[in-house]
């Protein structure tokens, strides 16, 4: 194996937890293990992840480059370099590139930039997405912009408390916060976030409340989740996993808010006493406390509360019913809801069609 492979090799293993797909995107190819390929991904596929330096010198708790003294490192020349070869050979098809902390801050994120540029100046035109470091200059951040397709600041946790508790030396506020509020001017629609849940302790009511503010005030075109795992030599070695059914319910509940209609004060009344998700796909719970929805009548924003209809079903359903009225299960199925969970949350003009949850 070539040094630049032993790189590879090593930088790509500290960066998966970076997440750039939602949910279990991560699927490694078998003979290429430092890539990310998820086939449904869309341009997300095939996505070289990698760290421009794999030391850092912060502490975060939760993370497994902490303290890293080891000094393994691309420079950006030699990392354009890497990629454009794979790229080349058609092996990936774009790059998240991120970096741990070795030294000052504005260097590094310098670097980072420069790695985009000279990629652009070769001729590459694929898919860039650059990370922004807590602390990085906003002249950096707007050249950032300027390279990449997309730009992300990681929040990691839900308020300055939660992230002070994992990583003391970021300052939420001037390190993250306002960071973020430039990524989102110097990129507006093309930026993205990330929390690591369960590694700060914090409810899903927490989570949902800075969701909300984030979709309100700074507009990400994504929110990631990662459910926390203990790594081994760090100080939450011993602190629980966060299982990973706590994310994917938190991608059903992001979609819920983004896509269909439903309003953070809908989903609080889904969580328990304490403030969490039930394992439980979020909208089955709005939609078992609902009366049932006529298909015939409903606005959109009800239909989509169905569980089994999206946006492209209830639509289908909308130009169904401007030419005849659905009459049962089978028109349903007419307009692409082919979902079992539909059937007892549906009636056809009065009618709660037991015959429904047969048919469907
Ligand atoms: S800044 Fe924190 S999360 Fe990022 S690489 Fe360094 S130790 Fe890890």
């Amino acid at each position: 194996m070539s040094v630049a492979e032993q790189k590879l090799t090593r930088l790509t293993a500290a960066g998966r937890f970076d997440l750039c797909c939602p949910g279990e995107c991560i699927r490694m190819l078998s003979n290429a293990s430092h890539i990310t390929y998820n086939p449904r991904a869309g341009g997300c596929g095939r996505m070289l992840k990698v760290l421009l330096h794999g030391a850092c010198s912060y502490d975060c708790a939760y993370c497994a480059v902490r303290l890293q003294k080891e000094r393994l490192s691309f420079s950006p020349g030699e990392l354009a370099d890497t990629f454009l070869g794979l790229w080349q050979e058609g092996i990936v098809g774009g790059l998240f590139l991120s970096s741990g902390i070795p030294r000052d801050v504005d260097l590094v994120m310098h670097e980072l930039v420069e790695t985009g540029e000279i990629l652009r100046r070769r001729g590459y035109d694929g898919y860039l997405h650059l990370k922004v470091l807590p602390g990085a200059a906003r002249a950096d951040i707007h050249d950032a912009a300027r390279v990449a397709d997309r730009i992300s600041i990681n929040l990691e946790a839900t308020s300055p408390d939660r992230l002070g508790g994992i990583a003391g030396v970021k300052d939420y506020r001037q390190d993250i916060l306002k960071r973020q509020a430039w990524v989102a001017e110097e990129k507006p629609g093309h930026h993205t976030t990330q929390f690591v849940l369960g590694a700060a302790d914090e409810t899903d009511a927490e989570v949902l409340s800075c969701v909300a503010d984030q979709y309100r005030r700074i507009r990400p075109s994504r929110i990631y989740f990662s459910a926390f795992r203990a790594l081994p030599g760090t100080p939450l070695a011993a602190h629980p996993d966060t299982p990973g059914w706590r994310a994917r319910r938190w991608y059903q509940a992001d979609y819920l808010l983004r896509d269909y209609g439903v309003t953070p004060g809908d989903l609080r009344a889904v969580l328990d006493e304490e403030g969490f998700f039930a394992d439980r796909d979020p909208k089955e719970v709005l939609a078992a406390r609902r009366c049932p929805v006529n298909v015939n009548t409903a606005p959109r924003r009800d239909l989509l509360l169905v569980p089994g209809i999206g946006p492209k079903g209830a639509d289908r359903i909308l130009a169904l019913r401007r030419v005849r009225p659905l009459s049962g299960p089978a028109d349903l199925v007419r307009a692409g809801i082919r979902g079992k969970a539909a059937g007892r949350h549906v009636t056809f003009g009065g009618r709660e069609t037991v015959q429904t949850r047969l048919v469907l």
